[in-house]
């Protein structure tokens, strides 16, 4: 269950559209294309989302006429440069309603955004014998940071297991949660299985012993309203690239106060206020933990595909997604060779399965060859199969231009694989 309040919309924003997924994958250039000369079925979206031509534009616009380096310039475009990051910043900062712009770093993605507090909060505040609690739905993102930093301190890592359907069981969360720890590290939504976790609920346990909650989401911001002061999360971290927008931009959110006390995470240009050989000092966040020049028409893109997905009415894409799983889960569940991992309730629109006597690499690339793309593996979730016992699963996870056509090619694709190794 998410108790946070529906998604706003931008008010600047254009009145939301009703939600027509034809007129949608119309602004997606990539979806008209073939592959292996069939068309084009992306059910890939939970590793990267396609891109929409309204982002694809303003990075072109970004680079044909807008384009100089941010901060340092006296000059009009530099000026223009830094108006356009810095918008980017407010954008993002209406979008998952946090008090303050300065709440918002930006990063590569989710990884580099855990990475940053794991080091500077983590380095800086956590000693031997502290405790981190971690879940069993983790990606490797937000298992290894943790495990490095344990190298470095001794902190002690605690993890939450899940019910046999990938549910979080909270009664062994709050268990787990005590005097000793510090930080609580979870996922918003499992990006093997699909599962919500219960944010509000987890900070509720955390804070009450004292803990800071850190949500990775990743997965969660694509498929889930997030305003931050309603969850009253300490971080949340989101990547550019699984929101339409493009890679290599992400997010950390921090409160202010969390974020102040923080040491740097990486040295170098725009991140200081004064340098000389004996002692430097540093800048107040944002900037003090974006060093160096940042991917300055990634947040332009970034900008642009907030834009695009709030210009729609959430509860409309809410059901649509519901939609397309409820239907993907019933045509899967009518093959008997078929099992589903990941059947908590309320989850994302990611399905997850194997195929009896058939490995998922083989089923991905005759998939593959009918034009349907969808990950096989592990999916940066080995403890997670390993809590399952096994090594991998076929993973399909659709976005807002996916239809009720595309889980047929997958089940005719399906067919086919089961034709093939009888
Ligand atoms: N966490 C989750 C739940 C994810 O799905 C992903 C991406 N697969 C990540 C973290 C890492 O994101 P990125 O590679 O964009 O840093």
């Amino acid at each position: 269950m998410n108790t946070a309040p529906a998604r706003r919309l931008d008010p600047a924003a254009a009145v939301a559209a009703p939600f027509d997924v034809e007129r949608v994958r119309a602004d997606f250039p990539i979806l008209s294309r073939t592959v292996h000369g069939k068309p084009l079925t992306f059910l890939d979206s939970g590793a990267s989302a396609q891109k929409p031509r309204q982002v694809i534009d303003a990075i072109s616009r970004c680079y044909e006429a807008e384009y100089a380096n941010i901060h340092r310039g006296v000059y009009e475009l530099s000026a223009k440069a830094t108006e356009a990051y810095e918008g980017a910043r407010a954008r993002v900062q209406r979008f998952v309603n946090a008090r303050s712009a300065s709440e918002i770093v930006f990063t590569k993605g989710t990884t580099e955004a855990i990475n940053l507090v794991a080091t500077s909060w983590g380095g800086a505040f956590l000693g031997e014998g502290d405790e981190v609690v971690l879940s069993v739905l983790e990606h490797h993102a937000n298992i290894v940071p943790w495990q490095l930093l344990r190298e470095r301190t001794g902190i002690v890592l605690r993890v939450v297991p899940t019910d046999e359907h990938g549910a979080l069981l909270l009664d062994a969360y709050e268990a787990l949660v005590g005097p000793r720890t510090r930080l609580v590290a979870l996922t918003h939504v499992s990006n093997a299985l699909g599962t919500v976790t219960p944010v509000a609920e987890i900070v509720r346990i955390a804070h009450a012993q004292g803990a800071l909650v850190l949500i990775d989401g990743a997965q969660g911001i694509v498929h889930c309203p997030v305003d931050v002061q309603a969850l009253d999360v300490d971080f949340y971290c989101f990547s550019g690239h699984k929101l339409y927008g493009p890679s290599g931009i992400g997010v950390l959110y921090g409160k202010e106060a969390l974020l102040a006390a923080m040491p740097p995470y990486q040295g170098g240009g725009d991140m200081i206020e004064r340098v000389t050989f004996e002692r430097t000092t540093f800048a107040p966040p944002p900037a003090r933990f974006e060093a160096g020049t940042p991917s300055i028409a990634g947040t332009v893109g970034l900008h642009a595909a907030i834009d695009y997905v709030a210009s729609f009415d959430p509860a409309a894409v809410a059901a649509h997604e519901h939609d397309l799983l409820a239907y993907a889960t019933e045509r899967l569940s009518a093959l008997n060779s078929i099992r589903l991992y990941g059947t908590a309730p309320g989850k994302a629109a990611i399905v997850s399965f194997t195929m009896d006597g058939v490995h998922p690499h083989d089923i991905g690339t005759i998939l593959d060859r009918a034009g349907v793309a969808v990950r096989v593996g592990h999916h940066c979730a080995q403890p997670l199969m390993d809590h399952f016992g096994i090594a991998g699963t076929v993973r399909a996870s659709f976005g807002l231009y996916n239809t009720r056509a595309d889980v047929d090619r997958l089940i005719d694709g399906l067919d086919e694989v089961r034709e093939i190794f009888g």
